[in-house]
């Protein structure tokens, strides 16, 4: 792994410097020095994005239009623009057009947005005064963050997966609200690498490496796929496919390697291990009612009206799908 070798040893050492490329790890100048925008260009104009600002872990507000990645002409122009361009046009056609994307273009572009903002978030905007401070602590999410890395060198043709995917990618068809700022959702989770984005009438949310072991507990969500989900719809199914993949109690292993120049190859090894235990931790109400509340932004006890039990928004008593208007008042439904 010759060549990726001095990137690899950047990730393990937090070692990041805005003079390298965030994708390749080349050296940049003036000449081959380009910005990546993390939430792409084209979205941001789409939603009106440029002047608005995203809340980062650290609580702080940070304008959409200064959320870059340093970047090499290279990768920004020969290896993501052909994966921008492709889910740029597709989502001209909306809902239908992203559904016709390959998982694998979805996974290189969302993986990238995912990639820029930990990349922002946790690494590069460390406060230098308190280098503590906003780093990531947990070794497990650091061999996830470093898998992801090497995941995404795929975008430019170093990598390739043997017997697996590694993602678990959910689309949903939502409801277009009539202001242009209501049309717009972003949500990401560093603990799973999770995240769920609404953009117009596309609801899009990915496990980037769960493995697809969520995914295989889909046809449970199906009924959702019945209805144009209102944004609050949304954002409670974007709690619960959250939490589902945090109950995951096992950590994708995977084994690398590598012939000669050609691309890195990765197996991944039985999700199960050695172990019988499920995959999964049981499914607890009242911890799922309180991600709820706080995505939402709905008071707890109406999410969780008595213990043991919760709140949804998303079918009626006999478990068949609501529609909620998402031109009516917001406030007939939050009554319920
Ligand atoms: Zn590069």
């Amino acid at each position: 792994m010759s060549e990726l070798t001095g990137i690899f040893k950047q990730i393990e050492e937090r070692n990041y410097s805005i003079d390298q490329c965030f994708l390749c790890g080349c050296q940049l100048n003036e000449e081959n020095s380009t910005v990546e925008h993390v939430i792409p260009k084209w979205l941001q104009y789409e939603f009106n994005l440029w002047d608005q600002k995203i809340t980062l872990l650290n609580g702080t507000l940070f304008p959409y239009k200064n959320l870059t990645i340093p970047c090499c002409f290279e990768c920004n122009n020969i290896h993501l623009k052909p994966f921008e361009d492709k889910v740029k046009k597709a989502f001209e056609n909306g809902f239908e057009g992203m559904c016709s994307l390959s998982e694998e273009t979805l996974f290189y572009w969302l993986g990238k947005i995912y990639f820029g903002m930990m990349y922002r978030e946790l690494f590069l905007n460390l406060d230098r005064a308190d280098p503590e401070k906003g780093t990531i602590t947990n070794p497990e999410y650091i061999d996830s963050f470093f898998s992801h890395f090497l995941f995404l060198q795929g975008i430019r043709g170093k990598h390739s997966f043997s017997n697996f995917f590694p993602a678990s990618i959910y689309l949903f068809k939502t409801q277009k609200p009539q202001k242009i700022e209501d049309q717009w959702d972003f949500i990401d989770n560093h603990q799973t690498l999770f995240i769920s984005i609404r953009m117009g009438d596309v609801g899009l949310m990915v496990h980037l490496q769960d493995c697809k072991a969520t995914k295989n507990m889909e046809h449970h969500l199906d009924i959702h796929k019945e209805v144009d989900l209102h944004p609050l719809q949304f954002r409670e199914l974007t709690a619960k496919i959250l939490y589902k993949g945090l109950l995951m109690n096992r950590t994708p292993k995977f084994i690398n390697t590598q012939t000669g120049d050609g691309p890195v190859e990765t197996h991944l090894l039985p999700i199960q291990g050695f172990s019988s235990k499920p995959i999964f931790d049981d499914w607890d109400n009242d911890e799922y009612s309180y991600l709820m509340s706080f995505l939402t932004g709905i008071p707890l006890e109406t999410c969780q009206p008595e213990k043991g039990k919760v709140y949804t928004w998303l079918v009626d008593e006999n478990d068949e799908p609501i529609f909620i208007d998402v031109d009516d008042d917001q406030q007939n439904f939050r009554k319920n």
